[in-house]
């Protein structure tokens, strides 16, 4: 009799793991391995000069401030090796601070942002975070979450409207924003740059929660969590042979030409 019920709960248990896997292979909906990086690429091209044509998001015209994030992005790359993603960062002209990711490797930076960064180190620290979100490929996942790949890529007019808010107004959950920490003290370090200003960006962010020219900033806007995301970044120790080099940039210059 025995034997016969632990003989029923064994095939209940077989059901349930059957189930599990079968849920496990067939609804992931925001798999980012639907859309192909090159078809992202193109995707990305698109939404970023559609960004650009809304006056919030003018690209600022300022070669200076252009070249200090070209830098900068230049060191992370360099840090991060190998990516499949042709990176490019672009500045757009709005008080707001503010940076988010569009498909294919597209960083898009307010000069409010940097005029609020006390140095490029402390920018490098957003954009690594942001770059962090690209190569975990976040950005898809939720877009593909939201519309679905057929809806995402079929060019429709109101498609693209929709794709576009989302792309403006992106938050990520605490899991993704948790590996895009995690990515970005790993890649500081990497680039020769200290990766607990991390810490002190967030303890900054932290004490300006109250600040309405952040209320888009991804990095603060669904799970800020702070206190444990300083912890995790204190508790961040780079390796034996790891020295800061300084971004060599007159910062305080290029902030007061914004
Ligand atoms: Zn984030």
């Amino acid at each position: 009799m025995q034997r016969s019920i632990l003989k029923d709960l064994l095939i209940l248990l077989g059901m349930f793991g059957l189930i599990w896997l079968a849920a496990s292979l067939f609804s992931y909906p925001e798999n980012p391995q639907l859309l192909s990086i090159e078809k992202e690429e193109r995707l990305g091209e698109v939404y970023v000069d559609l960004i650009l044509l809304n006056p919030i998001f003018r690209e600022l015209e300022n070669e200076r401030v252009d070249s200090a994030v070209r830098m900068i992005g230049k060191r992370l790359e360099e840090g991060l090796g190998h990516s499949e993603y042709n990176y490019r960062f672009v500045v757009f002209e709005n008080e707001m601070i503010n940076a988010f990711t569009v498909p294919g490797g597209n960083i898009l930076i307010s000069s409010g942002l940097i005029g609020f960064c006390d140095s490029p180190e402390e920018l490098a620290s957003v954009i690594a975070h942001e770059m962090g979100h690209v190569e975990e490929r976040h950005v898809v996942s939720r877009l593909i979450k939201e519309l679905g790949i057929d809806i995402l890529t079929s060019g429709n007019q109101y498609v693209m409207g929709e794709v576009t808010g989302l792309l403006t107004s992106t938050s990520f959950d605490r899991k993704q924003e948790e590996e895009a920490d995690q990515f970005a003290a790993e890649l500081l370090e990497h680039s020769s740059i200290e990766p607990r200003t991390l810490a002190s960006f967030f303890r900054k962010l932290e004490e300006e929660l109250d600040n309405e020219l952040m209320k888009h900033f991804e990095i603060v806007s669904t799970h800020p969590n702070f206190r444990s995301r300083i912890r995790k970044a204190l508790s961040y120790v780079p390796g034996d042979d790891f020295e800061a080099l300084p971004i060599d940039l007159d910062w305080e210059g290029i902030r007061a030409g914004l």
